[in-house]
């Protein structure tokens, strides 16, 4: 293999920032961060607990009371975001290189995702001016209108995949409606969200407004679910992870938003373009890594196409150029850290035993160090099988063949979870039946995963509660205070009189 790529100016130490300023944590505590190809520790992190959550709350908190973000007018704020999209873009080269070699993620894949998160800010940035208070005129004498406030400090609890994106996903709209935040990052992943720090202050977001807090998901994110000024969470990352902090929160009853694991269905009906339905497979389940959230990682194939799906699938699972995520030509790089390959690893094995193995089961060839698993595919899995229930978030597909429209729908529903969909077929009205009766909060038919921001973004059962993107985004980050006023004369009712209303 090549020389292993080191991005310039790699810290070797990661801090919190804290009021504008990047600090230690209190205690002096910090934690090791791995470089998933090599698995050797490149720097130390500062490790937050409560007395940095609190410090980092007490600034979001003062900057949110007397500070000037939430009273700004929403077209300078909206000013400051687009700048960060300038920001974020002319750096686009610099956060992919960060970004790919703090999680692994194949070069040509994290540049897409500095642009996504480019794109948030921008799209809300366009949004908060475009929409904010809503006024409705009633018959009569009555004007109520919906006053949108910034409900306070937001918690923003986030995950180590596609980490930068996914923080502007939480940042952008949290920022925008006049919220102050304390983002807690993955502890696998804190490069990237401290570059945030910089981008933020040069472009103009006063002190206290963003804070960070690195830092261990049982310490630093459990010390900010149940702060008492934190009337908001949002987070993303595992079902378990979700239901142990909705435990925490609802001592203070706040809002919460959950983005959380999953189990998508690829449905691939015989009458489907076949090529199109196998790119798009291949697609869903391979890039990042694996490492996505609305992967298809269940393939479903009408018993005609089947046994052709499965060849032509494997195949191409078998050309994949898997490597060093730096390498222009790696289309599947390093897993996350060495804890998760262990995890990825040993769902590869128990498929063995569930499944029939087309391509993949280990280690590539050639890559003994690292954290590389080559692209795996099984055959005819059984829907009570763990890989056909269980998410793996890694490289490795499991496919299971159906007869009936009626049993497609049956195996894609056949999970705990309900997060993406994804429907080949060439009849249109099967594919919108199909869709209205997949329990998935995102259905794509004939596409895969491309996502205008304005539509929502969340699943049902055990893959989320509530939906983030677009206005729902806005409507999350906001209290929407109904007021009613008179004009004119006040009538009111003479209550306990004969002439009430
Ligand atoms: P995780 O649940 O292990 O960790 C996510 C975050 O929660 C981290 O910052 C972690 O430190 C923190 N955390 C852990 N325990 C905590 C606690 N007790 N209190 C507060 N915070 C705590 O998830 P992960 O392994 O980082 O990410 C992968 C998961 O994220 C997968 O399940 C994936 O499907 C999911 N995900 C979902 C979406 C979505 O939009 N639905 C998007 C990306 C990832």
């Amino acid at each position: 293999m090549a020389e292993h790529f080191v991005p310039e100016n790699l810290p070797t130490h990661i801090q919190h920032f804290i009021n504008g300023k990047f600090v230690d944590s209190v205690k002096g505590a910090t934690f090791d961060v791995l470089d998933p190809v090599t698995n050797q520790n490149y720097a130390t992190a500062a490790a937050g607990q409560k007395e940095d959550i609190d410090a980092a709350v007490a600034a979001a908190r003062e900057a949110f009371v007397n500070g000037p973000w939430p009273k700004m007018k929403p077209r300078e704020r909206a000013r400051i975001l687009n700048k960060i999209a300038d920001a974020v873009e002319a750096q686009e080269g610099r956060l992919a290189e960060m970004e790919t070699f703090d999680t692994g993620l194949p070069i040509t894949q994290a540049k897409g995702q500095a642009l996504r998160a480019a794109e948030n800010f921008r799209f809300f940035a366009d949004l908060i001016v475009a929409q904010f208070d809503d006024a409705m005129k009633v018959p009569g004498s009555q004007i109520n209108y919906v006053n949108r406030k910034p409900i306070g400090v937001a918690g923003l609890i986030t995950p180590w995949n596609t980490p930068f994106m996914l923080e502007s996903w939480k940042l952008a709209p949290a920022l925008a409606t006049g919220n102050t935040v304390v983002l807690k990052p993955a502890e696998f992943t804190p490069l990237s969200a401290s570059l945030w720090a910089d981008i933020f202050t040069e472009a103009g977001v006063p002190a206290g407004v963003f804070n960070l807090v690195n830092g261990l998901g049982e310490e630093a994110g459990d010390a900010l679910v149940k702060h008492p000024d934190v009337p908001l969470i949002s987070f993303t990352g595992e079902t378990t992870t979700g239901k142990t902090i909705f435990r925490n929160a609802a001592e203070n009853l706040k809002g919460m938003s959950m983005e959380l694991g999953g189990k998508s269905p690829c449905v691939i009906f015989a009458d489907a373009d076949l090529d199109a339905a196998l790119d798009s497979a291949l697609f869903g389940v391979f890039s990042l890594n694996g490492e996505r959230c609305t992967a298809g990682s269940r393939i479903l194939v009408e018993r005609p196409v089947y046994d052709q799906f499965c060849e032509r699938f494997a195949a191409r699972a078998k050309t994949i150029v898997v490597g060093d995520p730096h390498d222009p030509k790696t289309q599947v790089g390093a897993l996350v850290h060495p804890e998760h390959f262990k995890k990825v690893a040993s769902y590869v094995e128990i498929g063995k035993t569930e499944g029939r193995l087309l391509a993949g089961g280990g280690r590539p060839e050639g890559l003994e160090e690292g954290n590389y698993i080559a692209p795996t595919v099984f055959a005819d899995v059984k829907p009570d099988a763990r890989i056909f229930q269980e998410e793996i978030f890694g490289p490795v597909v499991a496919i299971t063949p159906f007869d009936t429209e009626a049993e497609a729908l049956e195996l894609a529903n056949n999970t705990k979870y309900g997060l993406a969909a994804y429907i080949w077929t060439q009849d249109l009205t099967r594919a919108h039946n199909f869709a209205q009766n997949t329990e998935a909060g995102m259905v794509w038919l004939n596409s895969h995963n491309v996502r205008d921001l304005r539509t929502p973004f969340g699943g049902v059962k055990s893959s989320g509660l509530g939906h983030e993107g677009g206005y729902r985004s806005i409507d999350f980050y906001t209290d929407q205070q109904a007021v009613h006023i008179t004009l004119g004369k006040v009538h009111t009712p003479k209550f306990g009189t004969d002439d009430a209303a």
